[in-house]
């Protein structure tokens, strides 16, 4: 397919570009960028009027849960990738906490083919760091980069031994791979629900201290500085995490972080409700935790933000609080939530968004760089920051519906965006 994306504003601050511009897609790469494009375009090129529309590296989410194999009412490759390319996304980091585990080689290799047969985009497996990831033995962490697994992680829970922390990540490091770190003392959480503090006492919810994050935070980036590890941590959510990521970049260690949408933008008052859709793991925090997981944001502390997106079936969520499972989808929202609150709202420009939705979380994970200039490969997103959108039941492409932002309105969505040189979503609908 060859595809002209006319008159866009390109923002890439990868090559400094931010202008307007024409692109040219040519057998799965930017075959031209600016006069040339037009002129080289076949007559036969699919022609997309980008006029007002921002053109970006496409996007990636570092940190889905796809379902599959095991949890299919819920999720699957087919639906997670459509909800992926109809928010933006071009390729996803899926997580090993399927059911069976994904901890061998032949477990990666099934989601590769699965990804490959119905994939709408890109999907970079993420393996277990323990067997089942129960924290007792090291996963084959070598067959599964050999199948293609390009990170490491016990997410849903933590590694509790340290001993054992210590010899996974001497052993990732050995690999030159990185460990996706979910930060949680178990004992210190308890039954923990909400954010321990004035609300869940209101509330008579059992408390999660912050603490609880942030001892592992501390703890895991003292063992990356001790193995030389790559370390990267996911959804970080209190202003003491944030200060010890501050502080350990600062000397210098090898550690990047990541934020969620729902933690920058919601507070453990959206719990009043005792909407479950709004149970998270880790909790949403207090006002001054937002601000300053958005302080680390804007400041380079926290390198990305990623979506976390859990997607759960309505019987399940519709349990009382404390049964009901943790989070919320996120692949459909996270990007007109940017756009929303913080483009719209001053806080952050477009090179901003390129930078924490493409260009550092691929740094984080050492994925393949993707940019806006004639030779790369043709990842890209297109997005409208005017668009208007309703955050409804209907919204979605993901099979489940579990979102903490259904009722919002938002300004900016995707709508476009080419994986691989071909449009997986156009005019924002997928598979067009
Ligand atoms: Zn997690
Ligand atoms: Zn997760």
């Amino acid at each position: 397919m060859t595809l002209l994306l006319r008159g866009g504003r390109l923002v890439d601050p990868q090559s400094g570009r931010d202008g307007i511009a024409d692109l040219l897609v040519k057998d799965a790469r930017i075959a031209a960028v600016g006069e040339s494009a037009a002129a080289d375009a076949p007559k036969n090129a699919t022609v997309i009027d980008c006029t007002g529309m921002i053109v970006l590296p496409g996007l990636v989410d570092v940190h889905t849960h796809l379902r599959e194999p095991g949890r299919e009412d819920e999720e699957t490759v087919a639906s997670g990738t459509r909800a992926a390319a109809h928010g933006g996304f071009t390729a996803v980091c899926a997580m090993p906490n399927t059911l069976p585990v994904c901890d061998t080689g032949s477990h990666v290799r099934f989601l590769v083919e699965r990804a490959e047969e119905q994939g709408v985009v890109r999907v970079y497996p993420v393996g277990a760091l323990t067997a089942r990831s129960k924290g007792e033995a090291i996963a084959e962490i070598g067959d599964m980069v050999a199948e293609g697994a390009v990170a490491f992680s016990d997410d849903g829970s933590d590694i509790a031994d340290s001993g054992m922390m210590r010899r996974v990540m001497d052993y990732a490091r050995g690999f030159g791979t990185t460990v996706i770190a979910h930060c949680e003392d178990a004992a210190l959480v308890g039954k923990g629900v909400a954010n321990e503090g004035v609300v869940s006492t209101r509330m008579g919810l059992p408390g999660w201290p912050a603490a609880a994050e942030e001892v592992m935070v501390a703890r895991n980036i003292r063992l990356a500085e001790l193995t030389g590890c790559r370390l990267h941590l996911a959804h970080i959510s209190t202003a003491g995490s944030v200060a010890l990521v501050r502080d350990s970049k600062a000397r210098g260690i090898g550690v990047t972080a990541e934020v969620t949408p729902h933690h920058l933008f919601l507070t453990e008052d959206a719990l009043e409700t005792y909407d479950t859709n709004r149970k998270m793991n880790p909790p949403l925090r207090t006002a001054e935790d937002a601000a300053a997981l958005l302080d680390g944001l804007l400041d380079g502390t926290i390198d990305c933000i990623a979506t976390d997106h859990a997607p759960h079936a309505a019987h399940e969520k519709e349990l009382e609080f404390e049964v009901a499972p943790f989070g919320t989808t996120g692949l459909e929202t996270a990007l007109p939530l940017v756009t929303t609150h913080l483009v719209h709202a001053g806080k952050f420009d477009w090179a901003g968004v390129a930078r924490v939705l493409s260009i550092a979380p691929r740094a984080a994970l050492g994925l393949p760089a993707v940019a806006l200039e004639a030779g790369n490969i043709a990842d890209i997103t297109v997005l409208d920051p005017d668009a208007s959108i309703s955050v409804t039941r209907e919204f979605f492409e993901s099979r489940s519906r579990n979102s903490a932002f259904l009722g919002n309105e938002l300004k900016g969505a995707a709508r476009e965006v080419v994986v691989d040189g071909k449009l997986v979503l156009r005019d924002g609908t997928v598979g067009a």
